[in-house]
């Protein structure tokens, strides 16, 4: 008879390895489908891997590479048990227990799934564009603005993330340019009259960036006018490209509910998808916070939610 794990977590970014650690420590035998390196979107440990330093990840007073935190993260998982399959998932079927998850032609039993396969920003397609990630080249304000003090950058968009973004730049850059497509920003109205107000903002209307520059680190980009096609460069020392968020979510349409906006839908405050024995954590229903330490705290809710409902099953 087929092996049934007690729980697979799909996804091995912050959100998942938090639920391998904890659902490992309650001796439930994780094992984690972790994603393909190769894969930009689903590459095993998300997000972070794309990142150099991080700052305001809780217990690292000096900061941490993001490549290293998630070693860090795997390796907690591992000493506890957690076994861990370097692939991507193909297909599930959540309609009876144990679900079935296949890796292509292998296919895995669990009384349980934790779903953390996360959500990736949306980039320009340019050459250099994930080169320069790290670099000079950001799509976390939250994150990396700190490092751009007094410095010249620009915020790609006009959504009311890019808005929200270049004000909250504002903090730390002497200057930063809105590079916006068209002649009217997308963004709500009183966001806009923020950022208009505001003395460090200007917003480059008709512009889209062409070609980024740097070869170590980010030096500057190449803007077409969208109606004239003129181009010239604007030289800068960072880049915060706020142009959308898509989660990872094509494998479960079908199979468990999605909002609006493609995210996967949990029950206020717990991490219930409407599949019972299904959970989900992280990024892939987090169109708000879409932070590493708020991904962490949600794979500790799933994994307390499967353990706790397994064992309502179970008694
Ligand atoms: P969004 O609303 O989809 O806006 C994306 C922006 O990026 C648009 O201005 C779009 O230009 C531009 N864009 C898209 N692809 C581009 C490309 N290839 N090159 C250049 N520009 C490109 O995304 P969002 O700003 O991330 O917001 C997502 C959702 O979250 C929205 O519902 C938003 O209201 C919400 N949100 C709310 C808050 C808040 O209330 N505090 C903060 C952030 C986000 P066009 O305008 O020309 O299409």
């Amino acid at each position: 008879m087929k092996d049934i794990r007690d729980v697979i977590i799909i996804g091995s970014g912050p959100a998942g390895l938090t639920a391998a650690i904890y659902t490992a420590r309650a001796n439930m035998s994780p094992l984690v489908i972790e994603g393909e390196p190769s894969s930009t979107s689903d590459q095993p440990g998300g997000q972070l891997m794309l990142t150099t330093d991080v700052e305001n990840f809780p217990g690292f007073p000096d900061g941490i590479m993001g490549p290293e935190l998630m070693s860090n993260f795997r390796a907690q998982a591992s000493r506890f048990g957690a076994e861990f399959v370097t692939a991507k998932v193909t297909d599930v079927d959540f309609s009876e227990r144990p679900f079935t998850i296949n890796v292509g032609d292998t296919s895995y039993q669990a009384k349980t799934a934790i779903i953390s396969t996360g959500a990736q920003s949306l980039m320009l397609g340019l050459p250099n564009e994930e080169r320069l990630i790290g670099h000079g080249l950001s799509t976390c304000a939250t994150c990396d603005g700190f490092f751009f003090r007094d410095q010249e950058i620009a915020v790609v968009g006009g959504g009311d993330s890019a808005v929200e973004e270049a004000t909250f730049l504002t903090r730390f850059a002497s200057k930063v340019y809105l590079v916006h497509r068209r002649d009217e920003l997308r963004a709500s109205k009183i966001m806009c009259e923020r950022a208009l107000e505001n003395p460090k903002i200007e917003i480059l209307w008709n512009s889209q960036v062409v070609e980024i520059q740097g070869d170590e680190k980010l030096s500057g980009v190449v803007l077409q006018d969208t109606v004239t096609e003129d181009t010239r460069v604007l030289d800068i020392d960072g880049l915060f490209i706020a142009i959308g968020h898509r989660p990872n979510t094509d494998l479960f349409k079908g199979h468990l509910r999605l909002k609006d906006n493609g995210y996967l839908e949990t029950q206020p405050n717990t991490s219930y998808t409407e599949v019972p024995g299904v959970f989900a954590c992280g990024d892939v229903q987090d169109d708000y916070y879409r932070q590493a330490i708020t991904a962490a705290g949600s794979g500790c809710m799933a994994a307390i939610d499967a353990e706790r409902w397994l064992e309502d099953q179970n008694s």
